[in-house]
């Protein structure tokens, strides 16, 4: 008998109706043989609600209480879902992070699992119960609530997973599997067969929220194959997993957007060794995380300007902390600009094919589109561009690297 994973997000289980939906389904599958741990999210959009009410009484609530707030959401979902497997005859237990033995770090909001104590869901799984765990959260050693970011139900998916020996982990959800892009974005974006964890990681640091990239990334760590795939339609998903078969020959296999990025420029820095980590240890003392860093540095130059981008909901915090600690870092002044996006083509082939970032470079100028920033890594190459231009960019790169659909390419 194997074990199955199963995670359902929350629009799987917005409603009652579809609670029952979900249920239906788990009866399915444990007809078919398997035993199941289910992972559940919020349902639909309560967790941010939840943020949302908590910013209306405080601009920065405290982050462990924050996560005692959000930890809520999840604990709806798993007694309502326990209750419907009854309905229908089939044994069934809820538990939360906690009771499932999920320990994590202890970091409010975004704590990583560090063990899985798996001996009480073994037990329950032994007595012929469904397990359903909710997704999210866990619990320090010292029994404090933690959440694990936003997205990461799909980390407690592959992370039980890895923990009780799963044949696979399916992630349930509102799309029918991967895309090359965001089909909300990209209306001619094609679903994937397969992907690498690889490409499918950058692709989630990236911006692409189907999956949580903790998530793929200990898919890949403990070699988990996932499949993404609906909740509502009977539609092969997308499998997540080591080794793909190149089918399409193509260089870039996805592209993926993030909006909110701000660029900053610190001005007139003195132009020598130590200059760099002075600026970023300064940052990294308030946990401000920083994307795409350039230095402009010219030999034989006194002074030089280092720019970065990070998310814009970090700007004001960071600009406080630059000016706090300006008789330090002996800066003139600091530019910012909001309004900015960062788009991104992502695929394994482009380690063997010179060009692609002067293919991506040239297609985004011939639409108009001001290219602010640049990163590269062997598989990625991420612009930095105008917010207003990200849909145009994201839309013009998809049809540039030959991701449209076929019917789409030929009409082109
Ligand atoms: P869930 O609540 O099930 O976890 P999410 O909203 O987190 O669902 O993730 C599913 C969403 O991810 C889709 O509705 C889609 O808009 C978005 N998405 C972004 N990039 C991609 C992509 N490359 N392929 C498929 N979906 C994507
Ligand atoms: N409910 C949480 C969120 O909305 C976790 C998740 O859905 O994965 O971010
Ligand atoms: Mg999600």
């Amino acid at each position: 008998m194997s074990v199955i994973v199963q995670k359902f997000g929350g629009t799987s289980v917005g409603s009652v109706e579809k609670i029952q939906h979900v249920a239906n389904k788990i009866k399915q599958e444990v007809n078919r043989g398997n035993q199941l741990v289910i992972v559940v999210s919020a349902m639909g959009k309560s967790t941010d609600v939840l943020v949302e009410m908590a910013k209306q009484i405080s601009p920065y609530p405290e982050p462990r209480e924050m996560d005692m707030l959000l930890a809520t959401g999840e604990q709806v979902t798993i007694s309502l879902l326990a209750m419907a497997l009854h309905e229908i005859g089939i044994k069934a237990i809820s538990m939360t992070g906690w009771q499932a033995g999920i320990i994590t770090e202890d970091v409010h909001t975004k704590a990583r699992i560090l063990e899985i104590k798996k001996e009480p869901i073994l037990t329950q799984l032994g007595q012929g119960n469904v397990v359903i765990v909710a997704g999210f959260q866990g619990m320090t050693e010292q029994g404090g609530i933690t959440t694990l970011g936003r997205g990461g139900s799909d980390t407690t998916a592959v992370a039980l997973a890895a923990a009780v020996g799963a044949e696979r982990c399916d992630i349930f959800t509102d799309v029918t599997g991967v895309y090359t892009a965001d089909p909300r974005i990209v209306p001619l974006a094609r679903q994937l067969t397969e992907i690498s964890y690889d490409e499918m990681l950058e692709l989630a640091n990236l911006g692409a929220g189907v999956l949580h990239p903790r998530a793929v990334e200990c898919a890949k760590n403990y070699q988990i194959p996932l499949t993404v795939r609906s909740t509502f339609e009977e539609i092969e998903g997308t499998w997540v997993k080591e080794e793909i078969s190149m089918e399409e020959g193509l260089v870039v296999h996805g592209v993926a957007q993030e909006k909110d990025v701000t660029k900053i420029t610190v001005v007139g820095m003195k132009n020598e060794i130590g200059t760099l980590s002075s600026l970023f240890k300064t940052l990294a003392e308030f946990h401000i995380n920083v994307d795409i860093i350039i230095n402009q540095s010219i030999q034989g130059h006194e002074r030089t300007n280092i720019s970065f981008s990070l998310h814009t909901e970090d700007v004001t915090r960071t600009l406080e902390i630059l000016n706090q600690h300006k008789g330090h870092l002996q800066f003139e002044e600091i530019l910012h600009e909001d309004g900015l996006s960062k788009v991104s083509i992502v695929g394994a082939g482009m380690i063997s094919n010179p060009g692609v970032a002067a293919e991506m470079f040239s297609s985004l100028s011939a639409s108009g589109i001001e290219i602010k920033m640049v990163s590269t890594s062997e598989i990625k190459v991420s612009c930095v561009v105008p917010q207003k231009d990200m849909v145009k960019a994201v839309q013009t790169l998809h049809t540039t690297f030959q991701l449209d659909k076929a019917e789409a390419v030929q009409q082109v």
